[in-house]
């Protein structure tokens, strides 16, 4: 079997150099346990950060240890109850051929739907965007909602049903083809390309003509020259839901420039913001809630999904820092 192994911490941006393909022996499952053969698994932002040493909500990854994260796959030996060979299961399964897991930790997919959706629509990243709009965003009908990584797992989802529930939904993604997939695909009232916005001022600009009733929902994905452009745009009571920050996690140091936070400390005070950080993991009590509600919406068509797939183990390094700058057109995943 093969797998990618942590080769060494990043200095700044992710290179291939960090990354190490290697082989290693697939052990046999033991009780309780299951041997799975992976067809295809999910590159997602979260994983940068456990590649840096410093704690933060996941505990680093080791270095010389295996890069972790949800993958799907075919179950090829059983000791565990309630499952099979042949079973369709998704789980924590790594980045890698093979891997031998416990059966608790792996959930049977539901065979009429792709086993690809388990990792993105109807995975972590669309539980996190249904979540975070619902519980810390307070959608209603008539407001203005700004996501970015609009056409990304989370920022899609964000935005589909922000527009089911009537809003206003003003996506910001880069490039002009994003853009189109925004508003064709997704369904977003405008897009903004932030390529094509040099600063925070110009941003700003953009917005307010996207947003002329100002923001009252900015789902925070990328922060950035995009906080910096909506913040003045945030209407009184508005929310943030603080789901992530990717223009930033190659920051090692603060970056250069003027000291923003009595500009940002005042606008909380004065437009009365309501800022809600969240980590996803703290909340997998409402996962089947999320599937129970979203999954017929995949099934139907009403909500849709846009996956990039690289091919080969080999390629995941590539593909992953090429997410991390906005080279996928959405859900990045690896298949094997
Ligand atoms: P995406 O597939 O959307 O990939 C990340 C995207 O970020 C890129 O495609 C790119 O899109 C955009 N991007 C990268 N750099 C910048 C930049 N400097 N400025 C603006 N946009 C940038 O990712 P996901 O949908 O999986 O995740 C979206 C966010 O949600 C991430 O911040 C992630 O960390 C966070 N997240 C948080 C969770 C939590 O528990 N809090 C759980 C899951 C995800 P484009 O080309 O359109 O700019």
């Amino acid at each position: 079997a093969q797998r990618i192994v942590l080769a060494s911490r990043p200095q700044g941006a992710v290179t291939l150099g960090n990354f190490r393909l290697e082989d290693f022996d697939l052990p046999e499952p033991g009780d309780g346990e299951v041997a799975v053969r992976v067809t295809h698994f999910s590159l997602d932002p979260y994983m940068r950060g456990r590649m840096d040493a410093a704690k933060s909500y996941s505990a680093p990854i080791e270095v010389g240890a295996p890069m972790e994260g949800a993958g799907v796959g075919v179950v090829i030996a059983s000791k565990a109850r309630g499952l099979a060979e042949g079973d369709l299961v998704t789980g924590d399964l790594g980045w890698a051929s093979h891997a031998v897991r416990s059966g608790k930790g792996l959930i049977k997919l539901d065979p009429a739907l792709p086993p690809t959706t388990a990792l993105g629509v109807l995975g972590m990243p669309g539980f996190t965007g249904w979540h975070g709009l619902n519980a810390y965003g307070q959608p209603k009908a008539g407001e203005t909602l700004v996501v970015a990584a609009a056409t990304g797992p989370v920022g899609s989802m964000v935005g589909q049903l922000a527009k089911k529930y009537g809003l206003r939904t003003v996506g910001i993604a880069g490039g002009a083809e994003k853009c189109r997939l925004a508003t064709e695909m997704f369904g977003f009232d405008a897009c903004l390309d932030h390529r094509a916005h040099a600063d925070g001022r110009e941003m700003r600009a953009a917005i307010a003509e996207a947003a002329p009733d100002g923001v009252d929902i900015y789902f925070e994905n990328v922060a950035g020259k995009v906080l910096d452009g909506v913040l003045p745009l945030m209407n009184t009571g508005g929310r943030i839901p603080l789901c992530g920050m990717v223009a930033y996690y190659d920051l090692d140091a603060p970056p250069d420039g003027p000291d923003q936070l009595p500009r940002l400390w005042r606008t909380v005070l004065v437009k009365r913001l309501a800022i809600r950080g969240f980590i996803i993991s703290d909340h997998w009590d409402r996962f089947p809630t999320f599937l129970g509600e979203v999954a017929p919406l995949v099934a139907d068509g009403t909500v849709k999904y846009l996956e990039d797939v690289a091919e080969g183990l080999e390629n995941a390094p590539a593909a992953f820092m090429a997410m991390l700058k906005g080279g996928n057109r959405g859900k990045q995943i690896v298949k094997l």
